[in-house]
């Protein structure tokens, strides 16, 4: 999920497209003109950029290349009726990451913008957001929604390390490694403890974990949605 900008002078594309966008959870702002989408990123931060390349005021590529310089790591995915590989290769050059020609299959677009999300998750690795947690690695910051947790300093290493690799079953053995900087030796009540402290400060159970779950034997899991 994320926050798109979707400029495309044409209605009959744009509207449909914003709403399989939000169908998808993503909260999309339009805007039909080349200046107005400048304006907007220089406004408010977005997740993506989608753009149309025939545009009634300034053309798109150059519209591209403004934003890219003005924020090198914002994910552009260039939409438009110009298909020729010049125009792709032109449109890379001016710093979009991907393209797409109309017409296009949504489904196909859908995929497409999941994937340029994804990667701008991973480029902005500073600041992690599973379910409603959101770490800030940076100000070392960590909040439910809204309530920021007051976590000390090994609970919010622990919480990082569990975030980073949500989905994934860490091994004991290894957050004891990163978190503690120590190797294996035998007891884990240091590790039990401090998950014990962090689920409580989550508003989780290990009974009904919402967030982290145990996983018997082998480590554990932050999980990527809730009721895993
Ligand atoms: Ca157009």
């Amino acid at each position: 999920m994320g926050r798109v900008l979707l400029v495309e002078d044409d209605v009959a594309i744009a509207a449909p497209l914003a709403r399989a966008l939000e169908r998808e959870g993503h909260e999309v702002q339009l805007a039909q003109l080349g200046q107005e989408a400048i304006d907007s990123m220089r406004k408010g931060k977005q997740d993506l950029l989608i753009l149309d390349l025939g545009l009634p005021d300034i053309d798109g590529l150059e519209v591209c290349r403004t934003i890219r310089a003005s924020d090198p790591r914002l994910p552009i995915l260039i939409l438009t009726a110009r298909g020729s590989e010049m125009d792709v290769v032109v449109g890379l050059e001016m710093g979009a990451d991907d393209y797409v020609s109309k017409p296009f299959r949504a489904k196909e677009l859908m995929a497409r913008i999941r994937s340029l999300l994804r990667r701008g998750q991973v480029d902005h690795a500073n600041t992690l957001r599973v379910q409603d947690v959101i770490l800030d690695a940076d100000a070392r910051k960590a909040f439910v929604g809204d309530r920021e947790l007051n976590l000390s300093r090994m609970e919010f290493d622990l919480l990082h390390a569990l975030m980073k690799e949500h989905g994934n079953t860490i091994a004991r053995e290894r957050l004891m490694r990163e978190v503690w900087h120590t190797h294996w030796y035998g007891s884990s009540k240091t590790l039990d403890m401090h998950v014990s402290w962090l689920r409580r400060k989550l508003g989780d159970s290990a009974s009904d974990s919402r967030y982290i779950s145990t996983v018997r034997g082998v480590g554990l899991r932050f999980e990527t949605h809730p009721g895993n």
